[in-house]
């Protein structure tokens, strides 16, 4: 199990001069997306993850209708650290309400995250779920607005999230380069889906600091199984539940396999791992501490590849417009 004097690997983002832990903390699940979780429990998992090295945070509006803010914001200000050894990001447009990715709105927004997480500033604001928008909005509406956010110090760098990954070719060939500092991916380099690989050098090219999100495919690479809402198909569902059969039945956790797997490629400068417990913060680094110094478990990921190999790189449809 990582101790306290654990030294989690950093990593560059992109041309920020940021460097992250390779392992970040979703706090999506601190607004009960995954089931209730208590203030107390947020706040040990948090306090836990940062002195074990964790230096990301990542939230947003979104997530638990602006509950995940506060509760986070809360447990950072708990943490009584100096505000430079902590990285936040948090994202503008989409709200429980629906989406917005007005310049007023995204404007006012930050304002609002802010106030919650009880910070002068964020460190990476990011347009979250990019292709619920209109793309050309987000280049010529949204971007512009949270520069001048950037101007007045309320965010250092300027970042886009969303599934399909045309949508940061199409948003990055269009803005002033670096002008956009990060992407977000999500489920899109795990066991089962790792198309992310093809679009990295294309991302190295345009000198943007990768994140990628969701190792455990939301909660489809775990034992117990993801949440009713996931959308993954019947099939995909079921192969994963088979994988994961299969990895406890040789005494192992099939939430390790996949994260291990994630951060292997160096070109990701964090794997933003979803964690709501002080249980899963502790094997989430010791899975890192063990993939960065014994190295991964072939045999075992070799079998579960093969029992996802006839639904690898299956996705489900998300936004607007075609991927
Ligand atoms: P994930 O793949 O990280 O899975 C999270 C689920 O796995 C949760 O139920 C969590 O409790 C569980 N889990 C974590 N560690 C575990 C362990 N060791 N053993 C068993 N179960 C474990 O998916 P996620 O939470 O959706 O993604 C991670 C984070 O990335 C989010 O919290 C969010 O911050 C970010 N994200 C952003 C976007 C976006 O911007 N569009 C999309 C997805 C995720
Ligand atoms: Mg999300």
């Amino acid at each position: 199990m990582a101790s306290a004097n654990t030294k989690l690997e950093r990593r560059d983002l992109g041309l920020t001069g940021v460097k992250l832990s390779c392992i970040g903390f979703g706090a999506s699940p601190l607004g009960n997306v995954f089931g209730a979780v208590t203030e107390e429990e947020a706040n040990s998992a948090v306090r836990l993850a940062f002195s074990l090295g964790i230096n990301f945070f990542d939230t947003s509006p979104y997530y638990g209708g602006t509950l995940s803010e506060k509760v986070l914001g809360k447990a950072l200000l708990a943490l009584g650290a100096p505000r430079e050894e902590f990285v936040v990001s948090t994202k503008c447009g989409r709200y429980v309400e629906g989406f917005d990715f007005s310049a007023e709105r995204v404007t006012k927004s930050i304002d609002e995250s802010l106030e919650r997480l009880g910070l002068d500033y964020v460190d990476i604001l990011q347009c979250h779920d990019i292709e619920f928008g209109d793309l050309d909005q987000i280049v010529n509406e949204t971007i512009p607005a949270l520069l001048k956010l950037k101007e007045v110090g309320k965010i250092r760098f300027i970042g886009i999230t969303g599934l399909p990954l045309g949508v940061f070719t199409y948003v990055l060939d269009r803005v002033p380069p670096g002008s956009v500092d990060v992407i977000l991916s999500y489920c899109h380099y795990s066991i089962n889906d790792s198309t992310l690989e093809d679009l990295l050098p294309y991302l190295k090219s345009k000198g943007v600091g990768v994140i990628s999100a969701s190792p455990l495919a939301m909660g489809l690479l775990t034992e117990n199984g993801p949440p009713e809402w996931h959308p993954a198909s019947p099939e995909l569902k079921s192969a994963c539940r088979v994988a994961s059969a299969h990895c406890k039945g040789k005494g192992e956790n099939i939430a390790k396999i996949a994260l291990q797997y994630s951060l292997l490629n160096k070109e990701i400068s964090s794997v933003l791992v979803g964690m709501n417990s002080v249980r899963q913060v502790q094997e989430n680094v010791a899975a890192a501490v063990e993939v960065t110094t014994v190295g991964k478990d072939e045999e075992l990921l070799k079998e579960v590849e093969a029992i996802l190999e006839p639904v690898k790189n299956q996705t489900w449809p998300s936004g607007i417009q075609k991927s």
